[in-house]
């Protein structure tokens, strides 16, 4: 299994410039609703809890070999993958990391060498590995490295543990570094839709700058996804548009435009009905057009309060 790619100019991997925006949202959003459909509202629920940086702290004097182990244990029990045994070891490779996903219960763990000098990131590391081992176990994988790596970094991070991973990420003048697939602003747009549905504040943790300001602006990101129509939180030029479409929709029978989230059902002899996806798990939820509708959806039970 191919780990991931470690930015910066100290003989590891070199990929270029750190990537920014939201390249892979349309996968990021198709991983939460796969996380809610395999794992169950009541499963990701027992995730309410993050890591927490004491369970990961790595201090430069402590034992790199006991000090991994322990890291790994920390988050095998946070995962509750009760039998599984990680054996970490340390070698001169491209990637930052790889795991061998075989029947287990013991999987082995490579990290870069390079991790033997940072080994503050390490957790980070190891968060996205552990991750893999658990999605190996639920059968939830997604076809294509670049898709399965998405899905990868987005469980960690909507589980509980990537955060750290978006924490890895640090840019100076001389050097840049970031781990994982996703870029630091998705990274801070799936750890602010679990904030937002935890009521967690992890912006105290990070100890990048960068980081903050990448969570900061996916905070922003993830807010607008409960401001579309046709939810009530919706702005007045949102709501006129859908206003607009609406009537296009019921006097031309077509599903209205393939440019904006909310689509109509026009056919049938039934009233119209809207479909749109949820803010939370982004599952398409469909409602009858009629004004005021309360909905919740079925797979996140997030109420919505729409006016259709
Ligand atoms: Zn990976
Ligand atoms: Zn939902």
């Amino acid at each position: 299994m191919r780990g991931f790619s470690v930015l910066g100019g100290d003989g590891v991997a070199n990929d270029g410039p750190v990537e920014h925006g939201y390249p892979h949202l349309e996968t990021v959003r198709a991983a939460i609703t796969a996380l809610y459909r395999r794992l169950s509202y009541d499963t990701v629920q027992t995730f309410a809890t993050s890591v927490v940086p004491a369970d990961v702290a790595f201090g430069d004097t402590d034992d790199l070999y006991l000090g991994a182990q322990r890291v790994a244990r920390e988050l095998v029990r946070h995962y509750r993958l009760p039998d599984a045994r990680l054996i970490v070891s340390f070698r001169e490779m491209t990637h930052a990391a790889n795991v061998e996903l075989a029947a287990g219960p013991e999987y082995f763990v490579e990290l870069n060498d390079r991790f033997r000098a940072h080994r503050r990131d390490i957790g980070a590391a190891l968060a996205h590995e552990v991750m893999h081992v658990y999605l190996h176990r639920l059968g939830l994988s997604f076809p294509g490295t670049r898709d399965n790596e998405i899905l990868t970094d987005t469980a960690t991070t909507y589980l509980g543990a990537g955060w750290l991973l978006l924490d890895a990420y640090r840019e100076d003048a001389a050097s840049s570094q970031k781990l994982g697939y996703l870029t630091p602003e998705e990274f801070g747009y799936v750890l602010a839709k679990r904030a937002l549905v935890f009521g967690e504040d992890p912006s105290v943790w990070f100890t990048s700058p960068q980081a903050y300001t990448a969570y900061v602006r996916g905070m922003a990101r993830a807010r607008r996804d409960g401001q579309q129509p046709p939810l009530t939180a919706a702005g007045w030029a949102g709501r006129r548009r859908y206003a607009r479409d609406r009537r296009h929709a019921q006097d031309h029978r077509v599903p209205g435009p393939a440019d904006m989230p909310y689509s109509f059902s026009p056919d049938g002899p039934g009233p119209l009905r809207v479909s749109f996806p949820c803010p939370t798990c982004h599952q398409r939820i469909r409602v009858p057009v009629r004004g005021r509708v309360r909905a919740r959806c079925g797979l996140c039970r997030t109420v919505l309060e729409c006016d259709t």
